[in-house]
């Protein structure tokens, strides 16, 4: 089989910037250099994840020591760098966010200009992929389109709708405000929040990713997971490879993902991993995590769509809050898509009937009072029974 992709895969034990920097020069070498993939002094706009206002610590958002490893290693060959984002809670401003992630104090430190994707302003794109069937025009960030050369600097994560998520789920950030969360209502399945990420692939043409995989998230991410130290960087030019390396290495089949499946029949990448050339400190056998936890409700995400109406009413699996830790800050109740969620009196409630397990609450609530319910049919055929059974 041809090898049509190249991915970087490079040992970091740490965030310490200068070794971050000089990783990910080497990342470049191994790849044949950063002119293959950039203009001399070409602008670089990058774009971390800064999903809501966590530490860095707790591994939700990338990493501000990273960023700054990056943004050096670039700076060498790159023109003008900056760093923009629009957060998941973005309902609640997005000051905080670039606060408490140490992205903000990260750019003024390293003299990066920020964007925020909020306040540049948005420009309609119709949908270029003809499977994204639901969503007709695309409101893509205008400083995304600007003509800096956008790179992905993704965190590993789980997460609880998508399984995991990377370099194209990260590109999501590039809509700005509310509309993630119109987008969600409208594209719940994940096939078709997986059509719609390639569709916002294909209007923000990524040129570069640069994974932060040194800390990475297990469990209920993206929010809701611990973090564990992998040690890795991941950096290539085809995002999808990126992410399907990336995927490998948690234990996930990348064939079976539906963001990588649609961007991979759109001829954005290459989803194969046995047609993808590993470069770097080993090969891809070698990074695998075989005890890497899942969501836990990930057997529930493999129900065959077919299924239905009809799976739906007997496996489900949907937030509940445990009202004893939520601080009523609102966050899930202003993002909540179907408007499922209610503040009753001095109570936040979940009336499930109009939930449509989007997972935006759990993903987005800062204080980890939102946990994941499962249907008895579900219970019983997620690992949590058995683990639970043994104890
Ligand atoms: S309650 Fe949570 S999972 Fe259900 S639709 Fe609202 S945000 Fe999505
Ligand atoms: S459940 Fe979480 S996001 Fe919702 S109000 Fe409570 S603390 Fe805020």
């Amino acid at each position: 089989m041809n090898k049509r992709a190249q991915v970087a895969i490079l040992r970091c034990p740490d965030y310490d910037v200068g070794r971050v920097e000089a990783v990910v020069e080497r990342g470049f070498e191994l790849l044949g250099g950063s002119k293959r993939f950039f203009g001399e002094g070409e602008s670089i706009l990058l774009k971390p994840n800064m999903l809501s206002a966590k530490k860095p610590d707790i591994a939700v958002t990338t990493h501000p020591d990273f960023l700054k490893g990056v943004a050096r290693a670039f700076k060498k060959f790159a023109g003008e760098v900056s760093v923009g984002d629009s957060p998941g809670g973005a309902v609640s401003g997005t000051d905080r966010v670039w606060s408490e992630t140490g992205i903000g104090a990260a750019c003024d430190s390293e003299k990066i200009y920020k964007v925020v994707f909020e306040k540049t302003g948005s420009v309609p794109l119709p949908s270029q992929n003809p499977r994204n069937k639901r969503i007709k025009t695309i409101d893509i960030a205008k400083a995304v389109l600007d003509g800096a050369a956008l790179v992905s600097l993704p965190k590993m994560k789980t997460h609880t709708l998508m399984l995991f998520t990377g370099a194209v789920k990260n590109l999501y950030g590039c809509v700005p405000g509310l509309r993630k969360a119109h987008y969600h209502f409208m594209a719940v399945h994940p096939d078709d929040f997986g059509e719609l990420l390639a569709d916002i692939m294909l209007l923000t043409k990524p040129r570069f990713a640069v994974a932060d995989a040194i800390v990475s998230m297990e469990g209920e991410g993206p929010s809701a997971g611990i973090s564990r130290h992998t040690g890795l960087i991941i950096m290539g030019s085809d995002l999808v490879a990126v992410d399907a390396v990336m995927a490998a290495i948690m234990g996930f089949d990348p064939l079976s993902d539906p963001t990588l499946r649609a961007s991979a029949r759109l001829g954005l990448g290459v989803a194969d991993t046995r047609a993808i050339e590993i470069v770097g400190d080993g090969n891809l056998s070698d990074f695998v995590i075989p005890d890497f936890k899942k969501p836990s409700n990930w057997k529930v995400r493999m129900v065959p769509r077919f299924l239905g109406p009809l799976a739906k009413k007997i496996f489900w699996a949907k937030p509940s809050i445990d009202l004893a830790v939520c601080t009523r800050c609102r966050i899930c109740y202003n993002t909540c898509p179907a408007k499922a969620i209610f503040a009753q009196q001095d109570r936040i409630v979940v009336n499930k009937s109009l939930c449509i397990e989007c997972m935006c609450c759990h993903e987005l609530c800062p204080d980890k009072a939102i946990s994941i319910e499962y249907s008895w049919l579900a219970d019983a055929l997620t690992s949590r029974s058995s683990e639970r059974r043994k104890k």
